[in-house]
Parts: structure tokens; C-alpha cells; sequence
């Protein structure tokens, strides 16, 4: 198979149609065999039974229903497990994204052999306030933590090597950073395309201004994941044993004191009265917290389950 189109959906059951005839009539003039497979992220609006009509009436069209809404990443990561075609393209269903950039996607992965190409809305059709500023803001952050120079990272029209999407696993939000991941992995190839965008048709926006908020705490958490994710020891373990070693000499220090005080003849000395002895006390017991924490660490990726973090209802054809 040449191409799996994966499409993330809430509540999106007006698009629905008018996208499928959209996809269709270019992979026709294309003659691509693929698979367009809907994920339904919980909706409430009946989007499920329109998936329900298009796959029982094209067998390319699949269908993943959740059990309840779980976010757009764990949406995307079910359709990942699923996609079969050489080319995975991941797509938005609320036709902000353009069916007509497929093709040449690609092209890019299979005759340019790029393992991941993520889509750029150099011109958006969002509200400027809420969207376009902000997002420029947060792209910025997220080249500069990342070291990926892209422009758009929550474009949710990306093109991938099948390989892959069966290498990266999507949780929480991550959506936005699955380049990140995927570089992260050893795919180095990445590239970037300008693509056409249009004004949402139907339905509201599912992602308010907390996505900008989340998504820069997840940028936080996946800048640490890239470094340390695979060795929690090498940071928590390395500045336990520091603070712990630190602690331990100001003790020693308070010990030496108290007994070269004592030897001059001074009658009681109370520890206590040494400042030193709370910044020990404190350094010590910080220093074997972050040098479990990282024993823990260890542990728990020694472990580490295949666990899924989603349930799914339904599936068609599939
Ligand atoms: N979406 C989803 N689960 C969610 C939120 C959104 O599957 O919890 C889908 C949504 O239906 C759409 C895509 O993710 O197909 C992008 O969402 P939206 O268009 O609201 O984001 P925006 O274009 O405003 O960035
Ligand atoms: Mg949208």
C-alpha cells in the first residue's frame, strides 16, 4: 500500500464527507492504493455514524472509535499502530488542511527519501490575537529547546516514513513534537514544505490558549526526556551524591568544630547552635532523595510496559 492517511477527529461530523470526496479524488488522479483511517476521539455529534456510512461503503476507509475522548495524540498514536502504507500522512478533519498537498508529501518521502516531512501554514487563516502571535512566540521557543528548525510545529498535516510512526510513541500532548521524537529516535532526516491552509469551515476550534501553556510544558518535559529519559541516574544520581557529599563534609566540619571548641575549653556546645548543621541536615537528606529518585528512574525504564493508554470501542474494517 503507497499511502495511509491517518485523521484525528472530535465532534467533527460535518467535514466529514465533503473531506472524504476531497481525499478521494485525489488519490484517484494519483492511482495511490491507500487507507484512510478515522480516529474518533470521543465525539459526541454523530461523526461516528458518518464514518460508519463512508467504511461501509469504501473499504478504504477505517474507523477507531475511543471509548471516550483521550486527545488528538492518542488519537494519532492508535492510527499509527494501524497504517499499513509505505507513506503515513497525517491530516486534520475539519478541511484546514489541503487533501491536494498529498502527492507531493509524497514525493518527498519516497523519491527524496525524506523520513519525515512536517507541514508549514506560512499563511494561516486563524485570528490573529489568540493563534498567529502566540504561535510564533511558541514556535520560536520550540526550535531554540528542540534544535529542529521548523516553523510550524502544531501543523497537523505531516508526512511520514511508515518506519517511523511504528517508532515513536504519541502520549499526553505530544502531538506537536512527534518530529522531536522521531529525531530523538535517530531519524535525522527531516524536512519542511509550505502548505496550503484554509479558514475553518465548521464545527469551533477544539484547542484554546491553553495549548500554548501545555505545550510549553511539554516542551520542558520532552528537552529532559531527550537528554536524560534514557539515564535518569546520570543527573539525579550525579547531583545527589554531590549534595549528599556536601552535606556530609559540612557535617564533618560542625563535628571538628564542636570537638576543637571542647579541647579550648569551652563547657557545652549545642550543634545546634551552628547554622552549618541545618544546610548538612538538609544537604544530606536532598541528596539521597534525588539519588533515589534516579535509582527509581532506572527502575521504572528497566520495567518500562507496552501499556496502552486508551481503549477502544469499535473498529472498522480494520
Ligand atoms: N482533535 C481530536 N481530539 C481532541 C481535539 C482535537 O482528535 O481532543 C482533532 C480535531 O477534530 C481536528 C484536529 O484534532 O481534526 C485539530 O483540531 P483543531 O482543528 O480544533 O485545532 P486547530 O486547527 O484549532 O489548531
Ligand atoms: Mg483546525
Amino acid at each position: 500500500m503507497d499511502i495511509s492517511i491517518v485523521i484525528p477527529l472530535l465532534n467533527e461530523k460535518d467535514s466529514l464527507q465533503e473531506l472524504y470526496a476531497w481525499i478521494l479524488k485525489v488519490m484517484q488522479s494519483h492511482q495511490y492504493a491507500y487507507e484512510i483511517i478515522f480516529i474518533d476521539d470521543g465525539s459526541t455529534d454523530g461523526s461516528w455514524k458518518v464514518i460508519e456510512e463512508l467504511s461501509s461503503e469504501h473499504k478504504e476507509v477505517k474507523g477507531i472509535r475511543f471509548q471516550r475522548n483521550y486527545g488528538k495524540s492518542q488519537a494519532l498514536d492508535a492510527g499509527f499502530e494501524k497504517a499499513n502504507g509505505a507513506v503515513v500522512i497525517t491530516m486534520d478533519a475539519d478541511l484546514q488542511d489541503n487533501p491536494e498537498e498529498i502527492p507531493e508529501l509524497y514525493d518527498l518521502i519516497i523519491k527524496e527519501d525524506f523520513d519525515l516531512i512536517s507541514g508549514w501554514k506560512k499563511k494561516r487563516y486563524d485570528n490573529v490575537i489568540t493563534k498567529n502571535i502566540p504561535s510564533k512566540l511558541f514556535n520560536l521557543a520550540a526550535r531554540k529547546t528542540s534544535g529542529l528548525k521548523l516553523h510550524d510545529f502544531n501543523c497537523g498535516l505531516k508526512a511520514y516514513k511508515n518506519t517511523v510512526v511504528k517508532s515513536v510513541k504519541v502520549s499526553g500532548e505530544m502531538h506537536r513534537y512527534i518530529p522531536v521524537l522521531a529525531k530523538n529516535e535517530g531519524f535525522d532526516k527531516i524536512g519542511e514544505k509550505v502548505v496550503q491552509h484554509q479558514a475553518r469551515k465548521y464545527g469551533e476550534t477544539k484547542f484554546g490558549m491553553s495549548r500554548f501553556i501545555n505545550g510549553f510544558l511539554d516542551l520542558i518535559t520532552i528537552s529532559f526526556l531527550s537528554k536524560f529519559g534514557k539515564r535518569p541516574m546520570h543527573i539525579f544520581g550525579l547531583w545527589g551524591t554531590l549534595m549528599f557529599i556536601f552535606g556530609l563534609l559540612s557535617a564533618g566540619y560542625i563535628g571538628a568544630m564542636k570537638l576543637y571548641k571542647l579541647s579550648v575549653g569551652a563547657k557545652t556546645i549545642l550543634v545546634t547552635d551552628n547554622p552549618w548543621f541545618y544546610i548538612a541536615l538538609t544537604a544530606m537528606i536532598l541528596g539521597v532523595q534525588l539519588f533515589l529518585a534516579g535509582f527509581i528512574g532506572e527502575l521504572l525504564i528497566k520495567t518500562k510496559s507496552n501499556e496502552k493508554h486508551y481503549k477502544i470501542r469499535q473498529n472498522l474494517n480494520l
